[in-house]
């Protein structure tokens, strides 16, 4: 290179955006060159797939398709097999069916509140991920949900896949260096300007959003945390109800942990684990890693004082 001629590798200044999407703030940094367009559209294309919320999202279409066979796309198929694959390992722990549970208690919407025992029965008989039925064996994608009052809900696994998705749209068009944050859903693609891993921190449960128990380094991977500060309100009896609930029950998880964090190769996978972990506890989620060598998991107390 002549003198005097600036590089314009991954030394030049990033370039950031955040905006508002899958329910959150999410924010995408990308060093060395390349636009962002490309990852936008498949946090999009995500959202228009995934969303449990939107009306008008293809999963909203399967979940009124109730009863029937529907031909669903790669995105929804490839969600719908890892969290149904969680669904087994955790006996239903965690459990992508919660759709009625979930609407019910209607956490981080203007329509919280604890329902009744009656609702909650009632919503549960309609959370039963067992119903669901995939084939694939015709070329075709088809799923169906054979109990017909069932709703599915991808929030557990939605950010870490598009998480995913925009890192490939990124790494496709020969991005090197990027950092995807969705929400505290932290996706790394490849290392820091200069090859210095990413340093990551984990949130100290319930503290300032910027102060952090701990930090991790990494390059390449994903780093997701799951926790009751993220959505939550204090009932009459003064107990925080949360958005994290146990799949078996409807009622917020209660295993005592403050936060549970899956570090690994998968936004996904490290989505639905730290979901599924935190449900669990320490001592079940440590063993439900197990079967993935090479994620690894930190788990942090609930705080003195707050009661689930
Ligand atoms: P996360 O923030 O990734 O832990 O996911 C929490 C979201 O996943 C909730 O807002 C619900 O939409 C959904 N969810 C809640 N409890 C469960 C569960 N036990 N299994 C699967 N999904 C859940
Ligand atoms: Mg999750």
């Amino acid at each position: 290179m002549a003198a005097g001629i600036v590089s314009c590798g991954k030394d030049a200044a990033p370039v950031s955006e955040e905006r508002f999407a899958l329910g959150t703030l999410c924010r995408i940094t990308v060093w060395g060159g390349g636009g962002l367009a490309p990852a936008w559209e498949a946090v999009g294309e995500a959202e228009r797939t995934l969303s449990a919320r939107d009306p008008s999202s293809e999963l909203s279409g399967l979940n009124r398709s109730a009863g029937a066979w529907t031909e669903v796309s790669p995105l929804l198929w490839e969600a719908l097999e890892l969290a149904l694959d969680l669904a087994r390992r955790t006996d239903g722990a965690f459990n992508p069916a919660l759709g009625a549970a979930t609407a019910l208690w209607g956490i981080g919407t203007e329509n919280q509140r604890v329902p009744s025992p009656e609702e909650l029965e009632e919503a549960m008989k309609a959370s039963d991920w067992t119903s669901v039925q995939m084939d694939d064996s015709s070329g075709r994608r088809l799923v169906r949900l054979s109990n017909p009052a069932v709703r599915l809900d991808l929030g557990a696994i939605g950010k870490g896949l598009a998480a995913d998705k925009a890192a490939e749209a990124l790494a496709s068009r020969g991005v090197e260096s990027a950092l995807l944050n969705f929400g505290g859903n932290i996706r790394c693609l490849g290392s820091k300007p200069g090859g210095a891993p990413f340093r990551i921190g984990i949130r100290t449960p319930f503290a300032e959003a910027q102060e952090y128990d701990r930090t991790v380094e990494v390059s390449d991977l994903s780093v997701v945390t799951s926790g009751p500060y993220e959505k939550f309100f204090i009932d009459a009896d003064g107990i925080l109800r949360h958005h994290i609930l146990d799949g078996r029950t409807g009622v917020p998880a209660s295993s005592g942990l403050g936060s549970a964090t899956v570090v690994g190769d998968g936004g996904a996978l490290c989505d639905g684990l730290a979901t599924a972990c935190y449900v669990l506890g320490e001592e079940k989620g440590r063993k439900l890693l197990e079967a993935w060598p090479g994620f690894e998991a930190v788990f942090l107390p609930l705080p003195e004082g707050i009661r689930l």
